[in-house]
């Protein structure tokens, strides 16, 4: 799950990191009065999205008084902002964080995230931060340091040391920024964060360090331990179609493709992605209906892939273990019914009580091609889109 920025850096204030003064508004009116709350100029007007970039997209603007704040909130509130991580298509812009304008001295970049390889949690810090990270990563890779923890042991003060001595602080900022990583550390930790990230993490012209922007992610896996960060979800920012799938707990992806594919089992899943690609063809969507799934799920799976306007074909491939081929077949059916199939359905079944589903489908009146194989599943499905 994300978060907003505005929405890690409460966070960041529960743990005592360092963030600007400043407020969230949904209009104009509101991020003057912010401004005039903050009182001293400039103040800095950030679009709320679930992307980075802003700051290139236009996202991120300078104001030297509250009329000024006033109107760069009236023009990116409702902007569609377009970054270099929401796709072309851009993002609508619901709300703007006002905040304090800080004077900058330099910008570094900070984050932790788990490293599967070791398992363990690892800290990547560079003195190159700022809005070009992507290509210090790309080009001169060695600017970044990455120091690893060992999640039993927690958080040292070497580990501390190390960071900061691999971002070249001054010894004022030294001191500030330890504790500080160790509170990262323990929100990272305490919250079941996925990432962490603050880019930049600014020293300023005072010597103080502060979190300029923040970026948090965490495991949904985790969310039914904290529900006063589920709080947070903004369903805005979701796919529809996804929100609609994580309600039937159907594990969706909506893809750019037209060839929407039905699968159990998430190996096999990507499997049929993998050679409806080979086919020639693109998938609209990822599905895995799970290994026990009920009729009622293949039918709201099946719902939520013909809702998908971009959906040209279908593929529906099942391997009958627990979920029996005859249950598959009556929530396919079930489905079709009630939403009417608009497109080709391709069926490709194999497994516990295959001949029943056969069954079920034959007599069903719908009219569905079926594969005798994956491979013709795929070309068949292929063909009708292309
Ligand atoms: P993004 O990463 O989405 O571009 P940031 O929050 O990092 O958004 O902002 C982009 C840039 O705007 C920062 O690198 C910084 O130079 C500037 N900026 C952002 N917030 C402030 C602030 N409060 N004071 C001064 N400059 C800021
Ligand atoms: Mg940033």
């Amino acid at each position: 799950m994300k978060i907003h920025e505005y929405q890690s850096k409460e966070l960041f204030k529960k743990y005592n990191v360092p963030i600007p003064e400043g407020g969230i508004a949904f209009t104009a009116d509101e991020a003057t009065a912010v401004a005039e709350k903050l009182g001293s100029f400039p103040v800095v007007v950030k679009a709320q999205i679930h992307a980075g970039g802003r700051g290139k997209g236009g996202g991120v603007k300078l104001a030297n008084s509250a009329e000024e704040a006033k109107r760069l909130a009236d023009e990116i509130i409702g902007m569609n902002l377009v970054t270099h991580q929401t796709g072309p298509e851009g993002r609508l812009v619901k709300k703007v964080l006002v905040e304090q304008g800080l004077n900058i001295e330099k910008e570094l970049y900070l984050s932790i995230i788990p490293d599967r390889a070791t398992a363990k949690v690892v800290i990547m810090a560079s003195e190159a931060g700022g809005m070009d990270i992507e290509e210090v990563a790309a080009k001169t890779p060695e600017k970044i340091i990455r120091i690893h923890i060992n999640p039993l042991l927690g958080i040292q003060g070497y580990h501390c040391r190390e960071a900061g001595f691999g971002l070249n602080l001054s010894p004022p900022a030294m001191k500030l920024f330890q504790p500080m990583l160790r509170n990262l550390y323990n929100l990272f930790m305490n919250c079941d964060c996925s990432l962490l990230e603050i880019n930049p993490l600014v020293i300023t012209k005072e010597e103080t360090v502060i979190a300029l922007d923040a970026k948090i992610n965490f495991d949904d896996n985790a969310m039914f331990r904290h529900k006063d960060i589920l709080e947070y979800r903004d369903l805005d920012e979701e796919d529809p179609l996804e929100i609609e799938a994580s309600k039937y707990n159907l594990n969706y992806i909506n893809l750019d493709g037209n060839v929407g594919n039905m699968v159990n089992g998430a190996g096999l899943a990507m499997a049929t992605m993998d050679i409806i690609k080979r086919s020639g063809a693109e998938p609209a969507n990822f599905l895995d209906v799970g290994g026990g799934a009920s009729a009622e799920m293949v039918e709201n799976g099946f719902k939520i892939i013909l809702s998908d306007e971009n959906v040209k074909g279908i593929l529906i491939n099942i391997f009958g273990g627990i979920l029996r081929c005859d249950v598959l077949a009556q929530g396919v059916v079930e489905a079709a019914k009630k939403t009417g199939i608009n497109v080709p359905v391709v069926v490709r079944m194999e497994g516990t009580n295959v001949d029943e589903g056969q069954k079920i489908l034959s007599e069903s009146g719908l009219k569905l091609i079926s594969a005798v194989d994956l491979k013709d599943a795929a070309q068949k499905v292929a063909e009708i889109v292309n």
